[in-house]
């Protein structure tokens, strides 16, 4: 959330706290870009999955389903500190709906206390005025909403219709950062809904980003003249997060595919909720190896390794996490089997359907 906003409904004490958090996660990011320049040898930023189940079924979406269970928490704390170990700097929670798991709560506490920078990923369903202040005691930092619609239809509920109560309330209650993201391209009835959801969005006091959706086969497919007018103004609205330092994101707008170098596997992990370690939410299945089993040489492996789908690539995050290195340690390896003896390894799952980062 932008420090100098203020929102009606909002007390002196809530203003106050947000302020010092804003301060001390800036203070915090501003060391993490550091250790990331100084040192390739940990991750930057970890995705990690506690439930797959999701109380939507949004159509595009091959990200959840509907009846598996948490991961307990002791197995979630386990995979939090071999993470921490590793010298991980940010994890962000995601699913699925992470809002679901019992003990959210204390998955993030576990976050904080191992000295990691935490954030959410959710679909905001399940926030109330007790829920905002329990992520706020948890020590939540950031929180991302992806709102698809202005009005639900029969794609996605997650429209500006339905969340907007809740939106008000995070706006009030939370002293953690929140980015909304809206959606443009390929299958987006109208493309002013983006900036609608945008421009409501900064008067909430919360920083906006866009996610570029492309056709079916994962091709670059340029946004038409007026949707690339949208894009470019959300971009300028979202000026106070760090995804404008994303030229990636502007070539994909264009069509274009971009030259950089993709550290998934080493600087981005995914970790799903069976503990196995994918490149990514588009490229699961491999390398598909237990995070217990996953070593510093492993890491280093895919830190040098050649990701075929980069230049096609939508996932913003693992991008932006990609700029701390794009100068330097040209890649040359071709992604090999490294999965351990006895470890089923499991189907690569490739998605040409990207909605940004929920
Ligand atoms: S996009 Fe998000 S909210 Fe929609 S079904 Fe997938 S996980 Fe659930
Ligand atoms: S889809 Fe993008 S983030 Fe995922 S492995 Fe490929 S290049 Fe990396």
């Amino acid at each position: 959330m932008a420090e100098e906003t203020k929102v009606a409904g909002t007390t002196a004490k809530t203003r106050l706290r947000r302020r010092l958090r804003f301060l001390r996660t800036r203070a915090r990011e501003l060391k993490m870009i550091g250790k990331a320049l100084v040192s390739t040898k940990h991750p930057i930023l970890v995705h990690i999955i506690p439930m797959r189940q999701c109380n939507l079924a949004c159509t595009y979406c091959n990200e959840f389903d509907d009846f598996s269970k948490p991961v307990r928490l002791e197995e979630m704390k386990k995979r939090l500190d071999a993470l921490a170990d590793m010298g991980t700097s940010i994890i962000t929670i995601s699913g699925g709906e992470p809002l679901m798991h019992p003990d959210l709560d204390e998955v993030i506490r576990h976050i904080r206390r191992r000295g990691m920078i935490a954030g959410l990923i959710t679909n905001g369903f399940y926030l109330n005025e007790e829920r905002i202040e329990r992520l706020n005691d948890g020590g939540l930092e950031h929180l991302q909403i992806s709102i698809d619609n202005v009005a639900p239809d029969e794609v996605s509920k997650k429209s500006l219709k339905t969340l907007d109560g809740r939106l008000v309330m995070l706006s009030q209650h939370a002293i953690f950062q929140v980015n909304i993201n809206s959606v443009l391209g390929s299958g987006v009835k109208d493309p002013e809904d983006a900036l609608k959801i945008a421009h409501r969005a900064v008067e909430l006091g919360f920083t906006s980003t866009v996610g570029i959706i492309h056709d079916n086969n994962g091709q670059l497919k340029p946004l038409g003249p007026r949707e690339q007018e949208i894009f470019e103004e959300v971009m300028a609205l979202g000026k106070r997060s760090f995804s404008r330092f994303n030229e990636f994101q502007h070539n994909v707008a264009r069509g274009r595919e971009h030259n950089w170098r993709c550290r998934s596997g080493s600087r981005y992990l995914y970790i799903c909720e069976d503990g196995l370690v994918h490149w990514c939410s588009q490229q699961r299945g491999y390398p598909g190896i237990p995070l217990a089993q996953y070593t510093p040489e492993m890491r280093h492996r895919e830190y040098s390794t050649v990701k075929f789908c980069a230049p096609r690539c939508t996932v913003s995050c693992v991008q932006q996490v990609g700029i701390l290195d794009n100068w330097r340690d040209p890649q040359n390896l071709k992604p090999m089997p490294m999965t351990p003896p006895a470890t089923p390894q499991a189907e690569l799952v490739q998605i040409g359907h990207v909605r940004g980062d929920s």
